[in-house]
């Protein structure tokens, strides 16, 4: 069984998941697939990655082959930000059962603080290159999540890219019913986020880490940019207890106590992802993986004019992050 954090809700999360951002329709299924056969039992997706209905072909047939059971599985997906109003998340997430095949997720995630225009552009850039705000604020939107836990959809709900104060809002609410489950982050040794993780597990919100590998296929800002993978300090300590150095950055997750999804499209390198649990890092590799934090953002968000009750006017996305998607 693979180790589990408990969410404030009772439920037990798997700390290791399959990500499944940017693998490509006609491989994604063989993804889940590899990763449910391979003993994954928690898959991290979004409305947003434009993929769900092949997860949900890979979800569905080991399902029907009795490789898993429904109740076995973590499933989260997150509501995209052109879809924050609050008449429009409950057709999000029924969208999103309904490409997945399944009746109910696990965890449902506000993918961003931010709201964008609503319509079909998953980006709505206007004229200026800038993305069209939406007229709702997360904090409407939170009370429209609670209704999909009322409404039996969803099990738990949550955040992402949320950063403290932005949860302080919520947890601050008037009427509150259900406290943030879990904020998902970019979280890797350039961006250790000790601070916003020391908060939320004060809280009582567990993490849960965004390219945990650095991403290293993502469009890159600056040519030149580390990276992390080829870290020789890093290659250094996964040498000495004979792993790959992506099994390392996962486990530092793991000894955090932060869930962590790393996504693959590749069998092999999936089954890798998950060979995690036999060796333990000591306090001096942890202290010294701690230490190469150089607040390095692969998912830069210069979005401004986002705080709460605020969030009217035009935002400056930038454009390589339509790239991404
Ligand atoms: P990761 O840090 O997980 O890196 C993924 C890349 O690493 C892929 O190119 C993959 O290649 C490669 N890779 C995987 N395993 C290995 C390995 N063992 N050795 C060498 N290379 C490897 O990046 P992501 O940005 O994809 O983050 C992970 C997940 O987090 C996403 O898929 C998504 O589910 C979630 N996410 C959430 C965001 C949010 O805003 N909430 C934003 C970004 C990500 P290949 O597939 O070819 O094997």
């Amino acid at each position: 069984m693979t180790p589990t954090v408990t969410l404030n809700t009772g439920a037990s999360m798997p700390i290791v998941g399959l990500g499944t951002w940017g693998a490509e329709a006609g491989k994604v299924t063989e993804a889940v697939k590899a990763a449910i056969s391979a003993g994954y039992r928690h898959i991290d997706g979004a409305y947003c990655y434009q993929n769900e209905d092949m997860v949900g072909v890979g979800i569905h047939t080991m399902i029907g082959q009795g490789v898993v059971k429904r109740e076995e599985l973590f499933i989260v997906s997150k509501l995209w930000c052109t879809l924050h109003q609050k008449s429009m998340v409950k057709g999000a997430c029924q969208k999103t059962l309904s490409d997945l095949k399944l009746d109910y997720l696990d965890l449902y995630l506000i993918h961003f603080p931010m709201c964008f225009q609503p319509g079909e552009n998953l980006f709505p850039f206007g004229e200026d290159g800038q993305v069209a705000a939406g007229e709702s604020n997360f904090l409407d939107t939170w009370e429209a999540m609670e209704e999909l836990v009322d409404a039996g959809l969803v099990k738990a709900i949550g955040v992402s890219n949320f950063n403290k104060d932005q949860i302080e809002s919520i947890l601050n609410k008037p009427g509150l019913k259900y406290k943030p489950a879990n904020n998902q982050i970019e979280c890797h040794p350039y961006l250790t986020q000790e601070k916003l993780i020391n908060y939320c597990h004060s809280k009582g919100i567990p993490v849960t880490a965004y390219s945990p590998l650095g991403s290293p296929d993502r469009p890159r800002e600056k040519p030149g940019e580390p990276q992390l993978l080829e870290d020789p300090k890093l290659k250094t300590i996964a040498d000495k207890h004979n792993k790959t150095a992506a099994q390392i950055l996962i486990r530092f997750q793991i000894q955090r106590n932060v869930i962590v999804i790393p996504k693959s499209a590749t069998p092999s390198r999936i089954k890798e992802n998950f060979q995690v649990f036999d060796f333990e890092l000591n306090d001096e590799d942890m202290k010294v993986i701690l230490s190469f934090n150089r607040n390095m953002r692969g998912f830069a968000m210069k979005w401004d004019g986002f705080r709460p009750g605020t969030l009217s006017g035009r935002t400056a996305a930038l454009p390589y992050l339509q790239a991404w998607i």
